[in-house]
Parts: structure tokens; C-alpha cells; sequence
């Protein structure tokens, strides 16, 4: 079977969740039995995200191969179960690289290079290599249909239908409906408009998903659909619902899954959502209290820095069938003195990764203070490294750091090692991506994994200096997994505390809705046994 392209286009205004409506129906096509692989295509710059300044523009997630991308990938990973690469994870930065270095080699034979064809022919060369056996490829184009960046995208998606036939491929325009308050009315002027924007590319959408924060009325739907030139049937409300990881219901409430199937002749299989279904009920009405999990941050304006922690938490909490409430901890403002009030009713504390010397003295503080009062700890990369400076400083190595923070530490016990420092070019010495990890037997971790053997994502540059584990020790933390290969450290825990564990890794991008990761489920089930 030749693979199905479907591509969800913006209109109106951007954050009106259409990277979840992909992933939903994702979700949904995956659900029904089809292989299913999902890409990002971003008008930025940029040639990754990992330069982007997570409080702009959020969370850095990592595939993993060692892509730093866009938080949307952490969506469609959490929702379609699986795990995606740097292919699912194009910007226009990356295509135009390409193009120019082509250019440089001669590739195109003296041709004037232009945007069309060569930049709109790369574009669908990475959309089709992205597809490869897949038997339904969903391309979500990032920004608004009319944005002047995202125009070469747009083209790049119009001449796709030309080259794998109009039977193989779909377009969902996602739009969004503004409420008048005063009149209190639903108005439906801006997606026609944006539907007129989409048409003027070129393109004239399959399905219109029209996204409200209120409820829809027929006639507003009538008139997208007459105004639009879009079958009524194809015309389809997609309210605001109380959780993300309903949509996939909805969607198939809807009909869009036998739509979709009917437009691409795909077998109308039946869905099996009964898993999400579950879960919905749980996070709409769970039986038990909430448990509350202080993060200690610092990018607190902009939390989406932190969604797959906070996704994480949630996912752990509902498969004990409660929720989780998450208390933002300014690290910043947290000293000594006003330890004891910021955690005084809390159940858990969690110190997520983070880069640069902003907030990281309230960090090591909250760490020793899990540490010493059994306040069950998760520590994720910076966590780890703040935990293992904080136990040394414990143990009377007062100047323990980082020489991410003090370049001329005497006590350098977080530090790069030396085989890093001869990768001059920065960046060039993160580790990015999976790499392996062996648990002591028995250890905490060893009880969580149930394995001695397992991978991991990473996103770091500096590591634990092993000259300090004697201290390391005597602070009360051992190393519980280390690197098979090259012997750094990737989890220490302590042995005498009810749940203190950190890692060099990020165990918070492997974790799904449907399948809580082990360190996270550890930790709410810790707060269970106080
Ligand atoms: N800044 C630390 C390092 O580079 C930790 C990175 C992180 O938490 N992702 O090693």
C-alpha cells in the first residue's frame, strides 16, 4: 500500500492546539491498526531547537537519536506510544542549510538556486524520507496558513499532492472560533477567512477542525462549510475539553477517523481506545487525594519549559488513581531560612534539568533538605548534579560545585572529563540522545527498572567527577548506574532515605500516559507511604 499523507494546516491564530489534534488523530489512525509516523515542520531559523530559549518557546525535548526539538514531539510521542526520530523534526533552518551546502558542491549543475523548486524539493524530499514505511505519514506545518515564513512549507505541501496522487493524501485545516462576549455569539469571520488564506495557497482543505472554547452551534458550521466550500460532514467542532488526552475520543466521536479512512481508502477498521477511555475517567474523577509535588524551577512565567516533568507527574499519579498538584518552587527565592515554609505540606520534591547559574544555590538547598527530612526526591540531570554537590557539601567539602557555575571550583565534583575537553567546539561535547545504563543489583533503581540493563535520553555536557564518590558516600548518596562504556555516572540514590534517587538522564521523555515511567511512578507511590 502506498503511504497515506495527511497534512494539518493552522488558521486564525497558532496555539489553538493543533499539534494535539495531530497526535490525536495519530492516535486514533494508530488505534485502528495502521502504522503511523508523525513529523513537525517548523518555519524557523533554526537549524534545531536546541539554541531556542526554553522561556520563549518551552521545553527542548530530545528523540531518541539525540534530536533537540520541539515540544510537539513530546505530544505526538505520548500519544501515539512511540518513539520518534530527528526525521519526525524538520525546520526550515535545516532545509535551507542543506540547500546552500548543495548549492557549494556543485550539485545543481549552475542552476539560479530558488526557493522554488529547491528549497520546496528538499522540503518534500525530508516529508517523504520521514514516511518510509509508514502506511500513514501526518505532517503537521507549524505558524498560521498566510504567515510570510511558513509560505515556502505551505508550497512544499501543495506540489506533495501532485507527486503521490490526490488519493493518497488529505488536508485538515485547524481553525479557531472567537466568542463575543458581549453579544455572546460564536463568530465564525476569521476561519472563513483563514479557509480563503489556505485556498489562496493553493490548497482547498478536506476537513475543517474547528477548535472553541464554547459550544458550537449548527449554523456556525453551515456557514464554514458553504463560506468554505467543505461538505458539512466535513466541517467538525472540536471544543475545549477538561484533558488534552481526551481529544482522542472526541475525535473519534466525531467521525473524523472514518472520514480520514474513507478519503484515503484505507480499511475502515474498528478503533480500540478502551486504554484512553480508562483513563479519561481517572484524571476526570480520580478516587483518591491529590498528592502535591513541589518543582523546584526557574523559568516559573513560562511552565510549558517543564511539560514533560509536569506530563510525567500526571501520568504516574493516574495510574495510582489520583491526581497530582504541582507547587512551582522558585529556586531563586529559596534559602535556609525559608526552606521548612515552601516544603512544609509537600509530599515530593522534583529538581529538573536546567542550564547557567540562575537559581542553582536553591536548588542544591532543596535537594539537601529532601535529603535530610525523607522527603521523597526525584532529581532529573541538573537535579542529579545538584543532589551530588549538595550531599558532598553534607559530607565538609564546603566548596563543592559545578564548573558549569564556578569555572575555578577546588572542588570540582561536577565538571567535563577530560576526554570532552579535547571536543574544543561547543556543543560538540553534549551527550545527546540514548545511551546505556547498568544498575547495581539491588539497588533502588534495580527495584524500579526491574532490570540491571537499560537506556536512556541525555541532554548534558558535564558529568560526576568519580574522585569525589568516596564523599559522595559519606554525604549519603552511591552510584546505582553508571555507563557500561565510558563508566559515568548515571544514577545515584540513597540507600537510607524512602525514595531519593537522581539522574544524569531524562526519564521524563520516555514517559507515556499509558505507560507511566518506573522513577516517576516511584516517586508518587513514595508519597503513598508516608
Ligand atoms: N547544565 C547541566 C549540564 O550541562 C545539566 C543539563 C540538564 O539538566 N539538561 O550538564
Amino acid at each position: 500500500m502506498a503511504t497515506k499523507y495527511i497534512f494539518v494546516t493552522g488558521g486564525v491564530l497558532s496555539g489553538v492546539g493543533k499539534g494535539v489534534t495531530a497526535a490525536s488523530l495519530g492516535a486514533v489512525l494508530k488505534s485502528r491498526g495502521f502504522k503511523v509516523n508523525i513529523q513537525k515542520c517548523d518555519p524557523y531559523f533554526n537549524v534545531d531547537s536546541g539554541t531556542l530559549n526554553p522561556a520563549e518557546h518551552g521545553e527542548v525535548f530530545v528523540t531518541k537519536d539525540g534530536a533537540e526539538t520541539d515540544l510537539d514531539l513530546g505530544h505526538y510521542e505520548r500519544f501515539l506510544s512511540s518513539n520518534l526520530t530527528q526525521q519526525s523534526s524538520t525546520m526550515s533552518g535545516r532545509i535551507y542549510r542543506q540547500v546552500i551546502e548543495d548549492e557549494r558542491s556543485g550539485k545543481y549543475l549552475g542552476k539560479t538556486v530558488q526557493i522554488i523548486p529547491h528549497v520546496t524539493d528538499a522540503m518534500q524530499e525530508a516529508i517523504i524520507n520521514s514516511s518510509k514505511g509508514f502506511d500513514i505519514h501526518i505532517v503537521e506545518v507549524g505558524g498560521t496558513v498566510g504567515d510570510y515564513e511558513s509560505t515556502a512549507f505551505i508550497e512544499a505541501i501543495r506540489q506533495l499532492r501532485l507527486k503521490v496522487g490526490p488519493k493518497n493524501c488529505l488536508y485538515i485545516h485547524v481553525v479557531f472560533l472567537p466568542f463575543l462576549e458581549a453579544s455572546q455569539e460564536v463568530k465564525s469571520k476569521p476561519a472563513q477567512n483563514a479557509v480563503r488564506d489556505l485556498r489562496e495557497a493553493g490548497i482547498i482543505c478536506d476537513i475543517l477542525v474547528a477548535r472553541a472554547d464554547h459550544a458550537v452551534p449548527k449554523n456556525i458550521l453551515k456557514k464554514l462549510s458553504l463560506f468554505g466550500d467543505i461538505p458539512l460532514d466535513r466541517v467538525l467542532a472540536l471544543p475545549t475539553v477538561d484533558t488534552i488526552y481526551e481529544v482522542p475520543l472526541i475525535i473519534e466521536e466525531t467521525g473524523i477517523g472514518d472520514i480520514v479512512c474513507k478519503e484515503l481508502s484505507l480499511p475502515n477498521k474498528k478503533s480500540k481506545l478502551n486504554d484512553w477511555t480508562k483513563l479519561v475517567s481517572i484524571i476526570k474523577k480520580p478516587n483518591k487525594k491529590a498528592c502535591k509535588v513541589a518543582i523546584v524551577a526557574k523559568y516559573l512565567d513560562h511552565t510549558d519549559t517543564y511539560s514533560s516533568v509536569v506530563e510525567a507527574l500526571k501520568s504516574a499519579a493516574w495510574s495510582f488513581d489520583m491526581d497530582v498538584s504541582i507547587v512551582w518552587v522558585d529556586a531563586e527565592k529559596l534559602t535556609k531560612d525559608n526552606c521548612q515554609d515552601k516544603f512544609n505540606k509537600i509530599d515530593a520534591i522534583v529538581v529538573p534539568g536546567g542550564f547557567g547559574n540562575r537559581g542553582i544555590e536553591g536548588k542544591i538547598l532543596a535537594a539537601q533538605y529532601a535529603l535530610q527530612n525523607n522527603i521523597p526526591y526525584l532529581g532529573l540531570c541538573l537535579g542529579m548534579q545538584v543532589a551530588s554537590i549538595g550531599a558532598i557539601r553534607m559530607a565538609g567539602i564546603k566548596n563543592a560545585n559545578s564548573t558549569e557555575f564556578d569555572v575555578k571550583s577546588k572542588d570540582p565534583v561536577i565538571d567535563i572529563m577530560e576526554s570532552q575537553k579535547k571536543q574544543k567546539k561547543l556543543g560538540g561535547t553534549m551527550r545527546l540522545g540514548d545511551y546505556k545504563c547498568d544498575i547495581v543489583k539491588g539497588s533502588l533503581a534495580h527495584k524500579m527498572y526491574k532490570s540491571e540493563h537499560i537506556v536512556e535520553r541525555h541532554r548534558h555536557r558535564y558529568e560526576f567527577n568519580p574522585k569525589y564518590t568516596k564523599q559522595l558516600n559519606k554525604g549519603g548518596l552511591v552510584i546505582s548506574g553508571t555507563n557500561p562504556e565510558t563508566g559515568l555516572t548515571e544514577i545515584v540514590e540513597a540507600p537510607k532515605h524512602s525514595y531519593f534517587i537522581a539522574t544524569q538522564f531524562h526519564p521524563e521523555f520516555t514517559s507515556r500516559p499509558l505507560k507511566p515511567h518506573p522513577l516517576f511512578a516511584g516517586l508518587i507511590g513514595a508519597t503513598q507511604k508516608q
